[in-house]
C-alpha cells in the first residue's frame, strides 16, 4: 500500500513522500502539466504504485497568498475589460446616433433598424433629399386615346447613398394658352422609398385629361423635385 496524489488539473499520479506534505504547506507543482495545488487535499492509497510517477516537485513556502493575489489581479482585469467593453459600446452607440442619417442612406437596410434604435430617445431617421444626386435618365409622353395618357421614364440616383424619391410637375402644352400644370408624387410615380444608390428607377403614369383639353395637348415639359 502506498500513497500517492492525483494531480487535479492533468490526472497524472504521483507518489507522495514526507517532504511533500511539511514543505510549504503542502504545495507542490505537478511535474507534469506544472499545475501547483495542495498534495495533502488530493490524497489516495493505491496497493500498485508502478504507474505512479516520481517527479512531484514541492514549493519553497506556501502558495495560497501568491494564489489570491493572482485571483485578485484576475478580477480586477476582468472589470477593466468591462469597463473598456462598456465604453467602446457607449460610443458607438453615439456614433450610430449622430450618424444615422448617413448609415440609413448608405445602407437602406439597416433604415428600420435605425429606426427603432431611435424611437426611445425620440429621434427621427431621414432619408437625403438632394435634388442634384438624381437625373432624369428617359422620358415619354404618350397618348393612349381620345382623352388618356401616359408618362413614362427613369430616374437616376446618381450618389452612393440611398436618396428620398422626387416628385414630377408636369406641364402639359396645347395650343394657344393651353397649360395643364399636374403635381405628382413619387408614390403616385410607383417610386420607392429609398431610391437605391448609383441606380436606375423606372416609373409610369396614367391619367386622364378633361375633353375639353385633351384635344389640344402636344408637349410636355417634366421637373423633379421635392415637395
Ligand atoms: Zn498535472
Amino acid at each position: 500500500m502506498a500513497i500517492v496524489t492525483l494531480c487535479p488539473q492533468c490526472q497524472t499520479g504521483f507518489s507522495v513522500q514526507p517532504e511533500h506534505l511539511s514543505a510549504a504547506d503542502g504545495w507542490v507543482k505537478c511535474g507534469k502539466c506544472e499545475h501547483l495545488f495542495q498534495v495533502d487535499q488530493h490524497l489516495f492509497e493505491m496497493d500498485d504504485p508502478q504507474p505512479v510517477q516520481e517527479f512531484l516537485q514541492p514549493l519553497s513556502k506556501p502558495l495560497q497568498a501568491d494564489v489570491k493575489h493572482e485571483t485578485g489581479q484576475h478580477q480586477d482585469s476582468t472589470m477593466v475589460q468591462m469597463l473598456m467593453a462598456l465604453l467602446v459600446f457607449g460610443l458607438l452607440m453615439q456614433f450610430v446616433l449622430h450618424q444615422r442619417h448617413v448609415i440609413a442612406a448608405r445602407v437602406p437596410e439597416l433604415q428600420s433598424a435605425l429606426q427603432w434604435f431611435c424611437k426611445p430617445m425620440n429621434c427621427q431617421v431621414s432619408i437625403p433629399m438632394d435634388t442634384d444626386l438624381f437625373s432624369m435618365e428617359s422620358s415619354t409622353f404618350k397618348r393612349l386615346d381620345e382623352n388618356t395618357f401616359v408618362f413614362e421614364g427613369t430616374v437616376r440616383n446618381l450618389s452612393e447613398g440611398a436618396l428620398m424619391p422626387p416628385a414630377l410637375e408636369l406641364t402639359l402644352n396645347g395650343e394657344g394658352d393651353v397649360r395643364v400644370r399636374k403635381v405628382i408624387s413619387a408614390d403616385q410615380l410607383g417610386l420607392r422609398v429609398p431610391l437605391r444608390p448609383l441606380g436606375n428607377h423606372a416609373f409610369s403614369l396614367r391619367f386622364t385629361l378633361d375633353p375639353s383639353l385633351s384635344p389640344t395637348i402636344d408637349g410636355f415639359r417634366a421637373l423633379l423635385f421635392y415637395p
